[in-house]
C-alpha cells in the first residue's frame, strides 16, 4: 500500500518537473507565436505523461495506474483543445506501446478524460481556469473521474482497485491536476505582468529608466537606448552615464542622483536646457525617485525625463506676449481699464489713475464701478455729476458700464476728457480715456473765429452795421414773409445831407466819424430784434421794418431823422448848419402789385428822392403802385 503512493509521489514529482521546465523554457521564449506556445505546452504534458506512465504503479499483468488523466485534463481545462490533443495522443500511444490487458479501457479513459476535459475549456468561455475555486473543482471533478474510470475493468478487478489504489489515484490526481493548473495559473499572472510592465517600458514615450546604487542601469526603455545610440533597451543594462556622455555632463548627473540616494528625498520636475551636438536646444524635465525594498533600504532609483521644449515655447511665448502688453499699456498716454463682468476693475494702467487726481485713490484693481463713481462725486470731479448726486442715481451711473459708449466729459478744472467703453463677449469692459482738451478748445477756439468771420463777411467794418449783402438777404427773407403772412413790411433809405461838401471842409477822417456817430443814431431809434438797420452804401443807410405799416414806418423816419439832427455835428455847408439826414420811406401791404425786392427799394429811392427836392431834412413817403407822388427829381 505504502508503496502505491510512493510511486505516485514519485509520479507527481516528475510531472511537477516537466511542468516547470516548461514554465522556464516559456518565459526564456516569450517572443514565439501563441500556437507554437500551445503546441509546447501539448508536447510538454505529452511528455510528462508518458514519463508517468513510465513511473506507473503495476497493478495486474498489463494493467498500470499512473497520473496521465490529471495530465490531459490539465492540458484541455488549462491549455485548450489544442494541446490536450497532443498530450492525449502521446499518452495514447505509448499507451498502446506499453501494451497489455489494460490498453482498452486505458485509450477509452484517455478519450473520456479529453472529452470532458475539453468541454469545460469550452464552458469556461475558452479560457485558461485561473481561479482558486475553478483549478480546485476541476482537480476535484478529475479525482472522482479517475475512480470512476475504474468502472472500465472487470468487476472483480474494479472492486480490488478500489481497496487496493483508490484512495491513493483519487488523492495524486486530484493534487497533480491542482498543481498544473496553480502552477500555470501563477505563471500566466506573472507573464502578463512582465508584458505589461515590458510594454510601458519600451512604448512609453517618455524617458524611463531604473539605477542600482552604483548608478547603473538596470531597466531603460527603448527611448533611453535610442537617445543613447543603442538599438535595444536590454544594452543599457549595466551602464552607467559616464559610459554613455562627456565626463562632465556624467558627473553632474551622478551628483544629482546621489543626493536622492543619499538624502531619500525625490528630484521633481527638475528643468534643464540641453544642446544635443547638431540640434537646436531642447528643454527638458526630469523627476527622479528613490526606490527601497520591502524592508525599507534603499536599492536604486527610478528616473523619468520628458521632453518639455513645445511648452517651454509655448509658455516663453505667452511671457513675452503678456509683457509686450503691459508695457504698451503702461506706455500709452490713454488711461485704459479693464472690468469684469463684476464690475470691478481687473486692470488700469497709472494714466487712469492720473487722468482722474481727484478719484485716483478709489480706482485700484478690485474696486467696483459704484465706488468710483462715488468718489468721483463724493470730489467734485466731474461736471456731469453734481457734488450731491444721489445714491440712486450713483448706482444708475454705474449701471451703464456694460453699454457701449463714446462720451465727452466735462471735468470741473476744465478739462474735457473723451471716454470710449466697450463691451466684449465674455462680459468684461474695456474703458479708454483720453485728454481731448487741447482738440475741445481748438474746437471752440475755431468755432468762435468761424462765428467772428460769418460777423464780418455781414458787417460794415466802418460802422458796426449790416453791410449791404446782409442786408439784400434780410430784405429778401422778410420779403417772402410778409408775402406769405400778408403783414405789412417797410423800408427806409436814409441819405446824409451835402455830405460832399462836409467832406471837402472837415476831410475825410471826420467825415467818417460823421458815418459812425449816424449809424449810432439810427441804431437807436431801430429797437426791435427783427429789424435790419443797414450801410446801403456810401453815405447812405437803409432800414427794414418788418411788420410795420406806413404810419409806424413814418414814426420811426422822423425818429431817426430827429436823432440825426440830435447828433448835433457842426456843417457850416449845409443849409441846415449841422448835419441832418433825408428819408425816403415805402410799405408793402398786401394789397401791393409787387414783384421783387427792387421794386420796394426803388420806391424808397424815390420817396427819397422827393424828400432832397423838398429841401433836405425830412421824410418822403412812397405807396406802392402809387403813381401820383411820384415825381423823381
Ligand atoms: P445831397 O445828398 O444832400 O444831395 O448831397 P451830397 O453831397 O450828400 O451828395 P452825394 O450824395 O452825391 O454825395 C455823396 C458824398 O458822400 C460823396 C463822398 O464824398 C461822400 N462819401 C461817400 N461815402 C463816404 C465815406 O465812406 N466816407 C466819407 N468820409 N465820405 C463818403
Ligand atoms: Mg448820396
Ligand atoms: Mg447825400
Amino acid at each position: 500500500m505504502s508503496d502505491v503512493w510512493k510511486v505516485l509521489a514519485g509520479n507527481l514529482a516528475a510531472v511537477a518537473l516537466v511542468v516547470s521546465v516548461w514554465t522556464h523554457f516559456s518565459y526564456r521564449f516569450y517572443r514565439i507565436p501563441a500556437t507554437w506556445r500551445s503546441a509546447g505546452l501539448g508536447l510538454t504534458l505529452g511528455l510528462a505523461a508518458t514519463a508517468s506512465m513510465m513511473l506507473a504503479v503495476p497493478f495486474d499483468v498489463g494493467v498500470i495506474f499512473d497520473l496521465r488523466l490529471a495530465i490531459i485534463e490539465s492540458a484541455a481545462v488549462f491549455g485548450g483543445p489544442g494541446p490536450a490533443l497532443v498530450a492525449a495522443m502521446m499518452a495514447a500511444g505509448f499507451r498502446i506501446y506499453l501494451g497489455g490487458a489494460g490498453v482498452i479501457p486505458g485509450l477509452i479513459a484517455i478519450a473520456i478524460v479529453l472529452l470532458i476535459g475539453t468541454s469545460l475549456w469550452f464552458l469556461a468561455g475558452r479560457k485558461p481556469l485561473s481561479q482558486a475555486p475553478s483549478i480546485l473543482s476541476a482537480a476535484l471533478l478529475l479525482g472522482a473521474l479517475s475512480i470512476a474510470v475504474l468502472g472500465l475493468l472487470p468487476q472483480a478487478d474494479f472492486q480490488r482497485a478500489i481497496d487496493q489504489v483508490g484512495v491513493p489515484i483519487l488523492v495524486l490526481n486530484f493534487a497533480a491536476t491542482a498543481a498544473i493548473g496553480f502552477s500555470l495559473a501563477y505563471f500566466r499572472r506573472f507573464t502578463l505582468e512582465r508584458d505589461i510592465l515590458h510594454a510601458a517600458l519600451t512604448q512609453a514615450p517618455d524617458y524611463h529608466y531604473v539605477k542600482d546604487l552604483e548608478h547603473r542601469f538596470v531597466v531603460a526603455n527603448l527611448n533611453v537606448a535610442r537617445h543613447n545610440g543603442r538599438a535595444k533597451s536590454s544594452e543599457m543594462v549595466g551602464l552607467t552615464d559616464f559610459d554613455l556622455t562627456p565626463k562632465e555632463r556624467a558627473k553632474q548627473l551622478h551628483d544629482s542622483e546621489a543626493v536622492v540616494l543619499r538624502t531619500g528625498q525625490a528630484l521633481r520636475d527638475f528643468e534643464e536646457l540641453l544642446v544635443e551636438d547638431g540640434q537646436a536646444p531642447r528643454w527638458y524635465s526630469t523627476s527622479k525617485v528613490p526606490l527601497r525594498n520591502r524592508q525599507g533600504e534603499m536599492v536604486g532609483l527610478a528616473g523619468v525625463t520628458v521632453d518639455v521644449t513645445e511648452k517651454k515655447l509655448l509658455e516663453q511665448e505667452l511671457r513675452s506676449s503678456r509683457n509686450m502688453m503691459a508695457q504698451a499699456m503702461a506706455e500709452m498716454s490713454d488711461g485704459l481699464a479693464m472690468f469684469g463682468p463684476d464690475a470691478r476693475i481687473v486692470f488700469c494702467n497709472d494714466q487712469y489713475r492720473k487722468i482722474f487726481p481727484r478719484s485716483a485713490y478709489a480706482r485700484r484693481e478690485g474696486a467696483h464701478i459704484t465706488d468710483i463713481i462715488r468718489a468721483a462725486v463724493r470730489n467734485g470731479e466731474r461736471q456731469d455729476l453734481p457734488i450731491d448726486l444721489d445714491e440712486d442715481s450713483i448706482r444708475a451711473a454705474g449701471a451703464t458700464l456694460f453699454v457701449n459708449k463714446d462720451e465727452v466729459i466735462s471735468m470741473t478744472d476744465g478739462r474735457w476728457l473723451s471716454l470710449r467703453t466697450r463691451v466684449t463677449e465674455d462680459k468684461h469692459v474695456l474703458a479708454l480715456v483720453s485728454d481731448i482738451t487741447a482738440i475741445k478748445e481748438s474746437e471752440l477756439s475755431l468755432k468762435s473765429f468761424a462765428e467772428r468771420m460769418k460777423g464780418l463777411a455781414e458787417t460794415d467794418a466802418l460802422t458796426g452795421l449790416a453791410n449791404r449783402r446782409s442786408f439784400d438777404d434780410g430784405l429778401q427773407k422778410q420779403f417772402d414773409l410778409a408775402k406769405a403772412s400778408g403783414r405789412p413790411l417797410s423800408v427806409l433809405l436814409i441819405d446824409v445831407d451835402r455830405f460832399k461838401a462836409y467832406n471837402d471842409r472837415y476831410g475825410h477822417l471826420a467825415g467818417d466819424a460823421c458815418l459812425r456817430s449816424i449809424a449810432g443814431a439810427i441804431t437807436t431809434a431801430v429797437r426791435r430784434g427783427s429789424d435790419i438797420a443797414a450801410r446801403f452804401g456810401g453815405e447812405e443807410f437803409a432800414v427794414v421794418l418788418p411788420d410795420t405799416d406806413a404810419r409806424s414806418a413814418i414814426a420811426i423816419a422822423e425818429k431817426i431823422r430827429e436823432a440825426v439832427r440830435g447828433l448835433d455835428t457842426m456843417h457850416e455847408g449845409s443849409e441846415h448848419g449841422i448835419i441832418t439826414a433825408s428819408i425816403g420811406a415805402t410799405v408793402f401791404t398786401s394789397d401791393s402789385r409787387v414783384n421783387g425786392v427792387s421794386e420796394l427799394v426803388g420806391r424808397a429811392d424815390l420817396a427819397l428822392y422827393q424828400a432832397k427836392n423838398a429841401g433836405r431834412d425830412r421824410v418822403g413817403f412812397q405807396r406802392l403802385g402809387d403813381e401820383r407822388t411820384a415825381k423823381p427829381g
